[in-house]
């Protein structure tokens, strides 16, 4: 019997953000631009989004979501038709489509598109609402209160600190991969051609994967190597390629909408 797989996967397409490599890893020298993708899904039982990426309102006006030093810090670059929405249009989809939104986690370059999907059950990493509430000083700037705001009542559906199979058949596997955050979550798609990890913040640069460097600001830095180590070895069982969300490199080399993956 062959195993269950989803349809397809988009990585889709994104403004970008262009800051001080030393932010993403020690030792690095320079500017770094990352993207800031979502990951769109078609599963026989529903249409499921990995993060939304950053505010669509951002991309024109960074300064009066974020504040003009914040703004100035991100180096945001971008074009109308990278929002979210536009993507979904441009493969054919309407935001109402979309069933499940799993939250890697709700910093602002992965949740600013929530608040437009209030019909769909959102999962989230145990502890990760608290803590978007009240951060830690450090990495407080990456929660937006009026994000969180906009989407209070939505359908939360907590995933409590273990892995969760989305739709019972293994093909979508939520791995909770604490550290960067408390609700930190990974997600296994397995397609019939292959398997990906998309790691959302559990690791930011390749680099940082393979020499064992956690992120500067994470919450929890000790969590954050062993869920760096949990990677590598899910590579290893789970035979499956691990895309850097942040990555240049993986995004360079697996490509997006609408480039497809089956
Ligand atoms: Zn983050």
């Amino acid at each position: 019997m062959s195993l269950a797989v989803a349809k397809r996967m988009w990585a889709l397409d994104s403004p970008t953000l262009t800051v001080d490599a030393a932010t993403l890893m020690y030792g690095l020298t320079g500017m770094i631009t990352i993207p800031m993708p979502a990951f769109l899904i078609e599963h026989p039982k529903g249409l499921v989004l990995f993060d939304t990426g950053i505010a669509p309102e951002a991309i024109d006006d960074p300064e009066s979501l974020y504040g003009a030093e914040m703004a100035a810090g991100l180096g945001i670059a971008g074009t109308a038709d990278q929002r979210i929405d536009r993507q979904l249009a441009a493969l054919g989809y309407k935001v109402s489509d979309v069933t499940h939104v799993v939250s890697s986690h709700l910093h602002f370059d992965h949740a600013g598109g929530h608040h437009l999907f209030p019909m769909a059950a959102h999962y989230v990493g145990q502890g990760e609402l608290e803590f978007a509430h009240f951060p830690d000083p450090i990495g407080a700037f990456c929660y937006m209160p009026d994000q969180l705001q906009r989407t209070k009542n939505f359908d939360w559906r907590v995933v409590p600190g273990v892995d969760h199979d989305l739709f019972g058949d293994g093909s979508l596997i939520i791995y909770s991969m604490p550290g960067h955050t408390p609700g930190e979550l990974s997600l296994k798609v397995r397609l019939a051609s292959r398997t990906f990890i998309l790691t959302g913040d559990a690791v930011h640069l390749r680099a940082a994967l393979e020499q064992e460097y956690h992120f500067p600001i994470d919450h929890d830095t000790k969590s954050s190597l062993r869920t760096l180590r949990r990677l590598k070895r899910l590579r290893e069982s789970e035979d499956a390629t691990l895309w850097i969300t942040h990555d240049p490199d993986d995004w360079a080399a697996y490509g997006h909408a609408p480039t497809c993956w089956e």
